[in-house]
Formats: structure tokens, sequence, C-alpha cells
């Protein structure tokens, strides 16, 4: 599933490629569904299919509040159909808000200063932290191991540098016992971000349409 809804937003799943297996993340757990939706894509869409899809999904009428690449992958991973998308939503639906769900990672992905792209493109950045610690951050992320030594300093630099870009930035973090959520509460706000505290999806039991049948071969994280 590419698309879904969600809290009445419309929400995007364009890859299922990561470049973190965070320890919190609950996509082989619940065997890639979430609340009912299958998010194990068969194969990755298209530019064009996520296009078509989101003409017919956002005509004027709709009454979608949001649009969020959130799913279960890392949305910066494919930046070029990201960027095509949210423009293309904005063309759509001038009114609509473009988020971005993002493990912080874009620019050592791109390779690139990726903050001027989203400029434009998307209205508000979430950057998944979840730690002031950057020893933490390793155990939690369980980055890939080009992401290692500068991944934690990257999210951060990231969600600093969509702040001061003028995007509405929040620093989230998983509602843990063993993380100190005040610590990245002040870090967000070292950030020039906002601070969100979300709970662990477990604790939300969302996961009760999970099959029970486990498939292989599909954990790119
Ligand atoms: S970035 Fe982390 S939480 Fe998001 S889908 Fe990948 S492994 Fe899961």
């Amino acid at each position: 599933m590419v698309f879904y809804e969600f809290e009445g937003g419309l929400y995007l799943n364009i890859t299922n490629r990561c470049p973190t297996a965070c320890s919190f993340c609950v996509k082989t757990r619940w065997d890639w569904s979430f609340r009912g939706r299958d998010l194990l894509l068969p194969h990755e869409p298209s530019r064009r299919e996520i296009l078509d899809g989101l003409e017919a999904r956002l005509g004027p009428t709709t009454s979608y509040r949001e649009l969020v690449f959130c799913g279960y992958g890392e949305p910066t991973q494919r930046l070029d159909v990201l960027l095509a998308a949210a423009r293309h939503a904005r063309h759509l639906r001038p009114d609509i808000s473009v988020r971005l769900n993002t493990v912080g990672l874009g620019r050592l992905i791109c390779g690139r200063d990726i903050v001027p792209d989203l400029r434009g493109a998307v209205d508000r950045v979430s950057v998944s932290v979840n730690t002031a610690d950057p020893a933490q951050w390793l155990t939690l992320h369980r980055p890939r191991p080009e992401y290692r030594a500068a991944g934690f300093a990257a999210a951060c630099a990231f969600a600093a540098d969509c702040a001061a870009a003028g995007l509405r930035t929040r620093v989230t973090a998983v509602d843990r016992p063993d993380v100190d959520l005040p610590a990245v509460e002040a870090l967000a706000r070292s950030l020039g971000a906002e601070f969100f505290l979300r709970p662990q999806l477990e604790d939300l039991g969302a996961s009760t349409q999970a099959r029970p049948v486990r498939r292989r071969g599909r954990n790119v994280a």
C-alpha cells in the first residue's frame, strides 16, 4: 500500500528502504502491517504512479488537511520522488500542509544538502532523534555502518537547519524509560525545533491487524 489515510491525513509510503534498523520500529514485529494497512511494497512505486495517485486522491472535494511522507521506510531514500510528489500535491491542493517524517539522515543518504530542496516543497519536518546521547543514538537506531560515525550529529544539524530555513520542525522521541526525555526536549529547543513525545506503538495496541504468517526476505532496514 503506497497511499493510506491516518488521522485525517493522506500518508505516502514511497519506499521500504532505511539507513537504520531502529530498535523501536514495529515494521517487522507487525509483519509490515500498520493498523490493517499492508505497507510492504512489492516494488517501489514509480514517480508516475505516485503523481497519478495524488491526482486521484487530492481533488477539490477531498478533506485531507495534510500530506505526510511516512511509511515503513525512510522517504529521503527517494528524495527526487518525494520532492516531485510534494510539489504536485501543492499544485493540486495549495491549502494542504505537507510533512516529512524522517530519521534525519537525508544529507548523508543523498551526499549533499537537501534542506534547500525541502524548503518550498514541504511545510513541516519531523525528525526522529529519540535521544540526546550520541552513544544511545547508535543503540536505538542501529544505523548502517556508513552512518554510524556521523549519523547523530547529522540528524541534529539537519533539524537545526530545517528550522533555520523556516520549516516548522520538530524533534521527536519515543517515550521510553531508558531515555532522558528532558534532555531530548532541551536538545530540540537548542536546535530551534519543537519537541514531540511519541508513545511506543506497542503501547497503543495498534498492531491488532498484523497477520499471523510472517513473510521473509524484505527486511531492508
Ligand atoms: S527509519 Fe527506523 S522507524 Fe522508520 S521504518 Fe526505518 S527502521 Fe523503522
